[in-house]
């Protein structure tokens, strides 16, 4: 036997988003990524990195990832020294439970959002606790003062596509002990966004990522934004080269080219809207989303349902066993030709 972690050992890991071998041919709706390409700039700044030969590539990448930080800092506002760069946000997410959580202690969820914070607290040793959603969309039986290392927060929510309003964020702020971290994977695509959180709570931390609105989660790039200390201390434990160069010269494009990203996430919002409509006129219930994706409830309620009659025209969405999520499913938003289709298919299976 191997001398494993027992904890290490129980874990069932978390399953991502399945991906077909041939998904050239499929209609991929089920991980939220961006069906237009990444700005052009980006594709630009990758080939000036690799050279002709790539020779570029011989050298190791800037460990500090400073450029972007200075970039994103002035993107948003902050002091570079507020700003750490990460390979996707799931690598800051894991790098903040083993600064705030040691073995033993309490990180806190919504259910739903996104389980991946359970499998990285599980890694550490650390406790899971969840809470679940109001009709209003509060958190439920959310104590007065909530004393867990960490509460992360999904706004907007995934699967479901609401934002968390911000005077409501604020005040959990207060409410949180530990580290309220607000994860804005999909603030892009939202009308609001809490980063002005960061600098009047010293316990606020923001998660972003280059995954969604900026069409690159083919790269892995995410970033957070906090005080210096939390900066700092997450500086200690990350990879020390934890973006590759490649990725370093595409974020820097990518955060620099803000008239294509702003097109982008319009496209998408504008389809989002269009077949969130078209959607209801068939008989779905569809939550009103903030995100690049929708949760739609079938008219008879059975999501499985719709996901095989989906998958056997090769379209691919997500659908969830968990009994809170089963009878829906979460859509992605893909072109409007895509969405049409989809559509057209919905329609067919009935
Ligand atoms: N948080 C949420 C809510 C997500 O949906 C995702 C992507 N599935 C992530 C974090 C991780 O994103 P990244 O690609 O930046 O690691």
């Amino acid at each position: 036997m191997i001398p494993l972690r027992p904890n290490i050992a129980a874990m069932k890991g978390y399953v991502p988003g399945y991906q077909p071998p041939d998904i050239a041919s499929w209609i991929k709706l089920n991980t939220n990524e961006n069906p237009y390409p990444p700005s052009p700039e980006v594709v630009r700044a990758i080939r000036a990195e690799l050279g002709e030969d790539g020779a570029g590539l011989r050298i190791y990448p800037s460990a500090s990832s400073q450029q972007l930080r200075e970039t994103a800092g002035a993107l948003y506002g902050f002091d570079p020294s507020w700003i750490i760069m990460a390979n996707g946000s799931d690598e800051v997410l894991n790098n903040l439970i083993r600064a705030f959580a040691a073995e033993g202690e309490e990180i806190g969820y919504v259910h739903p959002s996104y389980s991946y914070y359970g499998t990285l607290a599980e890694v550490q040793g650390a406790r899971v606790r969840t809470f679940g959603l109001t009709t209003d969309f509060r958190l439920a039986d959310f104590p007065a003062r909530y004393e867990g290392k960490i509460f992360f927060l999904t706004t907007p929510n995934a699967p479901l596509g609401p934002s968390f309003p911000l005077d409501y964020i604020d005040e959990l702020a207060g409410r949180c002990a530990g580290m309220l971290v607000l994860d804005e994977t999909y603030a892009e695509f939202a009308a609001s966004n809490a980063l002005e959180l960061v600098k009047k709570h010293e316990n606020v931390v923001v998660t972003r990522t280059l995954s969604k609105s900026y069409s690159l989660a083919g790269m892995r790039i995410g970033l957070a934004i906090a005080r210096p200390e939390v900066i700092a201390a997450l500086d200690k434990i990350r990879d020390h080269y934890n973006l590759d160069r490649l990725a370093q010269a595409a974020c820097v494009a990518a955060l620099r080219d803000q008239a294509y990203l702003a097109e982008c996430c319009r496209r998408i919002r504008e389809t989002r809207d269009w077949f969130s409509a078209e959607l209801r006129s068939l008989g779905y219930d569809v939550i009103p989303s903030q995100g690049n994706y929708v949760f739609a409830t079938p008219p008879d309620r059975n999501g499985q349902r719709i996901y095989d009659g989906l998958y056997a025209r090769k379209v691919l969405v997500r659908h969830f066993a968990d009994p809170l999520l089963a009878h829906g499913l979460r859509i992605s938003i893909g072109t409007r030709e895509e969405m049409a289709q989809t559509l057209a298919a919905l329609r067919e299976i009935g």
